[in-house]
């Protein structure tokens, strides 16, 4: 019925430019506030359908403005919404963006509806996660529905994409033994693979040897490395002038997710991510800088 499912967290991204970072109990004034979707589980889906995935999200936002915005934002990239929830008792996930001029973000997250995405709407979408090539995963949303997805999908023989975001102090066993792949950033490898230091290829063997089916580890504008039963593979970064990397790792994972449904083996997969990604941080913001078919063929290299 899928190509991808994505099982996660939508949120409404409210971004405000600042001359500096207010002090604790301080006030500034900002710019205009710009209102964007976002959530890693939104992103990677309008990632995946912008590229012509047949893409479903899994998601609840509140029964607000802001859960139409994320709606609207997903049926224009071409994802199928129907298992979204409107929850009437919740307000909409939304992350508070202050951004200072060196670029520098902070934010403050408000998990909303999706912290009320339970195991029990897991349940319900068992059949259309048995229908889809590939489930696709954060850890935005509780980690008890986000075990449930994963172990639905092995149960219906769906393959699992797994991005470990925000990084855990660690991951249960039973969903990194899941993982195919884990996908992974520099920070969250190091993190979860428990090495301070080393190299990507290091931190990528030792999340193996934990349990993970297979490993990628993305690098920025280094590209990513690959670790699957037929080796290590680097694949190289795509050079372009990096505009705002805001949901960069997302576009990559949401490619993915898409090439891998489609029958690609992992590294001819992320050589395909690797440009997704590139193309989505020579724009601003995270969805509206996903890039179509048509606009990844322009992207030099
Ligand atoms: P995250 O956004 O999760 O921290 P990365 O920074 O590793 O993840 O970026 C994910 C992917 O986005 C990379 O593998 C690459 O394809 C692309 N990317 C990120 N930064 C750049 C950059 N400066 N130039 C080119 N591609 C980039």
């Amino acid at each position: 019925m899928y190509d991808v499912l994505v099982v996660g967290s939508a949120n409404a991204d409210l971004t405000v430019r600042v001359e500096r970072r207010p002090g604790a109990g301080e006030t500034v004034l900002g710019t205009d506030l710009v209102e964007s979707a976002g959530g890693k589980g939104a992103n990677q889906a309008a990632a995946a359908a912008r590229l012509g995935g047949r893409t479903a999200l899994l998601a609840r936002v509140g029964g607000d403005a802001f859960g139409e915005l994320l709606l609207s934002a997903q049926r224009e990239a071409g994802t199928d919404v129907a298992p979204v929830i409107v929850d009437e008792a919740a307000r909409t996930g939304t992350a508070m963006i202050i951004v200072s001029p060196d670029g520098d973000n902070s934010i403050v997250v408000s998990p909303g509806a999706n912290a009320a995405l339970t195991p029990r709407d897991v349940a319900a979408a068992k059949d259309v996660i048995a229908a889809s090539s590939v489930v696709s995963l954060q850890l935005e949303i509780p980690m008890e529905s986000v075990r449930a997805a994963a172990a639905t999908a092995e149960d219906a023989g769906t393959r699992v994409v797994l991005n470990p975001s925000p990084a855990p102090e660690t991951l249960a066993p039973e969903l990194l033994a899941v993982a195919d792949p884990l996908v992974v950033n520099e920070h969250e490898a190091r993190q979860l693979s428990g090495l301070t230091d080393g190299k990507p290829g290091e931190w990528a063997h030792a999340l193996r040897d934990k349990g993970a089916r297979s490993v990628v580890v993305t690098l920025g504008g280094d590209g990513a490395l690959v670790l699957d039963a037929s080796g290590a593979h680097e694949v190289p970064g795509v050079k372009v002038r990096a505009v705002d990397t805001t949901g960069a790792g997302d576009a990559f994972t949401g490619a993915l997710a898409t090439r891998l449904a489609r029958g690609d083996a992992l590294p001819e997969a992320a050589r395909f991510a690797v440009r997704v990604g590139a193309a989505a941080v020579t724009k601003p913001g995270a969805q509206p800088s996903y890039p179509t078919l048509e606009e990844l063929d322009q992207l030099p290299g």
